[in-house]
């Protein structure tokens, strides 16, 4: 039994959707294209399920949130799929590729066939058993990464209301989980074995900042220690969790969010990997030159740090390179070198981030903690590289992007924190050609924002990609 597609996308998340979206803009006839996923439902828009999904009132539920609606474009439901000849095979796992014949093995027995095949299997929660803890499996340990996943958690969250949770591990999972657990009336303890939660991102100042956050919403925090083992109860729940310095830590529920790793096992020895994920080029090629791979799966040169090579686990990040691949599969000779500025956020109570670029070098912070508007610039061989900003507005948070896009020099740190978001504000105000959103063509721009801080502006990446109004999920 099989199939054949001039196009087949591996994986139905949110690359998936951003891919066939721009597929159906490109000219993509009606039977050339398919996708393959694991899950049940239609692309949609993962960061929702750490927050409209888990809102004790008016939860976001599909088709609310399919794909492209975080990007403020058209949602792509079952019947979109349908009305553009796009075949969906749903809840159907790959369990083999063989790149060379160019066909791909459903767990189902059906061989499906490509010209062309995009992976975008994206990647999975790391769990407690990976790290020898016996008793994971229990029936009120949650994860988070899918869709079932989340209705397990809601699930679990509404068995354990007026009780308590134990929240393992300090990252983004684990900071917007124990956001919504507290949402919903659960107590929250969160271990980590980090000095302070976000490590990979914050500075402990910025930590400092939701640290405190949280605690005055009831959280507590357990850092520099980590899980040791689960104590169950006769029916196998988890009762007490018990950390390595001999904490017992009684709970109703446990939510895990330890990482992630990318899903590269199907191409092992057939691809070149990087970074545990899929090494392409700028045209989102791997090193097969029929196969593309996008999203958290793919390792990418990023221009803007002199093309090294990066793997980003971000839903903006995915959504670009999703749109870049089609372009290079469709139009190959208009399309350029990707050249994308690294952007994420987070969305936890009432606060709201955004950080641009890279977190190397010295960090210069401003703004006012306590009134919770305040940022950070990370400033590596006297260029910023890194912008961090809470509270922002859309114009800000377009001015710190800019900065990172221009890689701003700056001579006096001192100055720089001073000036703080506004020099942020009137590196933005400084009149670009064409207003600086769309594209920047010169290779040097040179302005003296204010005294003390000398601005030389080096565009190396000319297609400048902002400006667009971005939803947060
Ligand atoms: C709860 C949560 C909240 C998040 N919040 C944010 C946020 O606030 N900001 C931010 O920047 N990023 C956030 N992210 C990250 C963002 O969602 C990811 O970067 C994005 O989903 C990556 O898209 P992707 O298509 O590469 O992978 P995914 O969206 O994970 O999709 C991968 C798909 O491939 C399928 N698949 C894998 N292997 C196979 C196989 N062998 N056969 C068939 N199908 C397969 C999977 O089932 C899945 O459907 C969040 C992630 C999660 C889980």
């Amino acid at each position: 039994m099989g199939r054949a597609f001039v196009y087949v996308i591996l994986g139905g998340g949110v690359t998936a959707g951003y891919a066939a979206l721009e597929f159906t803009r490109k000219g993509v006839q009606p039977g050339e294209l398919c996708i393959i996923s694991e899950e049940s439902v239609a692309p949609y828009e993962r960061p929702a399920l750490s927050k409209g999904y888990l809102l004790p009132e008016a939860p976001a539920r599909l088709p609310a949130f399919h794909t492209c609606v975080g990007a403020i474009d058209e949602r792509l439901t079952p019947k979109w799929y349908k009305e553009h000849g796009i075949e969906l095979v749903l809840g159907t796992r790959v369990k083999a590729a063989d790149l060379r014949r160019k066909t791909l093995l459903t767990a189902t027995g059906e061989t499906i066939s490509y010209k062309t095949l995009i992976i975008a299997t994206g990647a999975r929660a790391l769990k407690l058993e990976e790290f020898g803890i016996r008793g994971a499996g229990a029936e009120n340990i949650c994860y988070l990464r899918s869709l079932s996943d989340a209705n397990k958690l809601v699930d679990v969250m509404k068995a354990s209301s007026g009780g308590h949770a134990v929240v393992i591990g300090g990252g983004y999972i684990g900071m917007e989980c124990a956001a919504a657990l507290v949402t919903n009336r659960i107590r929250v303890t969160m271990v980590f074995p980090e000095a302070h939660c976000m490590a990979r991102l914050f500075t402990p100042k910025i930590a400092d900042f939701y640290e405190e956050y949280y605690e005055s919403k009831g959280v507590n925090f357990i850092k520099g220690t980590v899980l040791a083992s689960f104590e169950n109860n006769s029916d196998g729940k988890v009762m007490a969790v018990i950390l390595r310095d001999g904490t017992r830590v009684p709970t109703d529920m446990v939510v895990v969010g330890i990482g992630i790793t990318p899903n590269t096992s199907l191409f092992e020895g057939q691809l070149t990997m990087d970074k545990g994920g899929i090494k392409v080029n700028g045209q989102m090629q791997t090193s097969n030159s029929s196969v593309y791979a996008v999203g958290d799966v793919a390792a990418f040169p990023v221009k803007l740090f002199g093309g090294g090579v990066r793997r980003l686990e971000h839903v903006d990040s995915a959504r670009q390179t999703a749109r870049h691949a089609v372009s290079a599969i469709m139009e190959p000779g208009k399309t350029r070198e990707f050249d994308y500025l690294p952007f994420f956020y987070s969305r936890v109570f009432g606060l709201s981030w955004q950080f641009y670029g890279d977190n190397r070098g010295e960090v210069v912070h401003y703004g006012d903690f306590a009134g919770a508007r305040f940022g950070a610039y990370w400033v590596d061989r006297g260029r910023v590289v890194g912008a961090f900003l809470e509270g922002g507005d859309r114009e800000e948070y377009e001015a710190i992007a800019k900065v990172i896009r221009l890689k701003i020099e700056v001579k006096d740190l001192a100055e720089l924190e001073t000036q703080g978001l506004n020099f942020a504000v009137q590196v933005n105000q400084q009149g670009l050609p064409d207003g600086g959103r769309i594209l920047l063509e010169k290779p040097i721009y040179t302005w003296h924002a204010t005294a003390g801080v000398v601005v030389a502006v080096s565009v190396a990446a000319v297609a400048y990609f902002y400006g667009r109004r971005r939803k947060i999920l």
